[in-house]
């Protein structure tokens, strides 16, 4: 891409000083010798008719031309205003001395000194916010932020001071019982840690060639059609830059697998976030570390189901049990090891899927000190697998007796 400063005056041939009837008078001359009508199929008339336009384009508007006398190029981005207060001095702001070169006609780059300026809000993709250097220039900051925005955006790392570690997020697998009561969990986790070399600084402290400008201390970026000099932002135009720790590449951190133990409160539920502050990745050159979250899944049992803190479980009944009533004994999680039962008492005709509650007998609340939640069990009615003679004549007994037909409710509704 070779783009460079236009002499926009040689390109259509008239001293700087012409009028804007010389300046139009040579355009059309120009014009007529190199427009494509009359020069069909000719790339190198074409690209000369595209020159001379761009050059009347600009000399032939009395404010454009104000700006391109003033800077050496002419760019949609620089307000006039901004350019007069420029050519009454300075540029103001955050800018200091810098200016066309002396006699800048011809000159390929335009050098501008950006001592001083904050080039941190270029970096990262130049968020504008409101600063220094919009109050002071007229404008002129703003302008120039529009042409330089897009050129340090994401091109080198930002190195200086300290920066936090970022936040580390896990999915921590807790069985079914430390979930319930508490306990100790275990994990394996990558984090990044302080480098043990630099200690976090990313450098051992002797300097290196700044590999940004290859050690010149200068850059050059493009603004527009324009080719600038500018210091180099990654090392304030010294050329050199502190070198790279070589155990971490510069990274001031290094990845480490490590087990990590961690504590359960009792009524630790499904879904849950734990945080570990300070445990994630470390920050380099001082920042603080970032922390851990863990993200508790919570095994399966094969008995109790848990849901939220209530627990529930399905409990087989006897015929005789629920038509009759009776005090059965339940599994309950408070003893696991060794049969954790409570008696239930099953009300006299109870039917199968019915819930009868256990206040206070599901897990204990992380949340609330003291509080349990309940036990649901749900009646599964067990049919006797009946095979002799006597148990038969007995239900066909017992259905003579109770001539109910329980689907006639079903079927009265269709
Ligand atoms: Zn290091
Ligand atoms: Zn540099």
């Amino acid at each position: 891409m070779a783009t460079q400063t236009k002499d926009y005056y040689s390109t259509l041939g008239v001293k700087k000083g012409a009028t804007a009837d010389d300046i139009r008078k040579a355009f059309r001359k120009l014009a007529r010798k190199y427009h494509p009508d009359v020069n069909p199929n000719d790339k190198k008339a074409e690209e000369k008719f595209k020159e001379i336009s761009e050059a009347n384009d600009v000399l032939s508007d009395e404010k454009k031309r104000k700006i391109y006398d003033q800077f050496g190029f002419y760019s949609d981005s620089i307000d006039p205003a901004a350019a007069e207060a420029a050519a009454r001095g300075g540029y103001g702001g955050g800018f200091s001395g810098g200016g066309p070169r002396p006699g800048g006609r011809g000159a390929q780059e335009v050098p501008f000194d950006f001592g001083g300026f904050d080039f941190s809000d270029f970096q990262g993709g130049g968020r504008a916010r409101g600063g220094a250097q919009e109050s002071g220039g007229g404008g002129f900051g703003g302008s120039f932020r529009d042409i330089f925005g897009g050129i340090f955006s994401g091109g080198h790392k930002a190195s200086h001071g300290p920066k936090q570690g970022t936040d580390l997020e896990y999915q921590a697998s807790v069985d079914f019982w430390s979930a319930v009561r508490g306990g100790v969990a275990k994990l394996e986790i990558q984090r990044q840690e302080t480098c043990p070399s630099c200690k976090g600084k990313s450098t051992t402290g002797g300097s290196a060639e700044c590999p940004e400008c290859n050690g010149t201390g200068q850059v050059t970026q493009m603004g527009g059609r324009m080719k600038f000099n500018i210091q180099c932002p990654r090392c304030n135009g010294t050329g050199k830059v502190q070198n790279g720790c070589p155990t971490c590449d510069g990274e001031g951190v290094v990845a480490k697998r490590e087990p990590l133990e961690f504590r359960i409160k009792a009524g630790t539920r499904d879904g849950q976030r734990i945080r570990l502050a300070g445990k994630g990745n470390a920050g380099t050159d001082g920042g603080a570390p970032g922390d851990l979250f863990l993200i508790v899944k919570v095994g399966t049992h094969p008995v109790f189901t848990r849901v939220a803190d209530d627990i529930y479980v399905t409990v087989p009944v006897t015929v005789a049990e629920a038509a009759l009533g009776a005090k059965i004994e339940v599994p309950t999680i408070d003893t696991h090891d060794g049969g954790g039962r409570t008696q239930l008492k099953i009300p006299p005709g109870t039917q199968t899927g019915q819930k009868l509650r256990l206040r206070e007998k599901g897990v204990p609340s992380a949340s609330r000190e003291g509080a349990r939640g309940d036990e649901i069990v749900e009646v599964k009615i067990v049919v006797p697998k009946v095979q002799d003679e006597r148990s038969k004549e007995i239900l066909r007994e017992l259905a003579k007796l109770n001539p109910e037909d329980p689907r006639a409710e079903l079927l009265a509704e269709v």
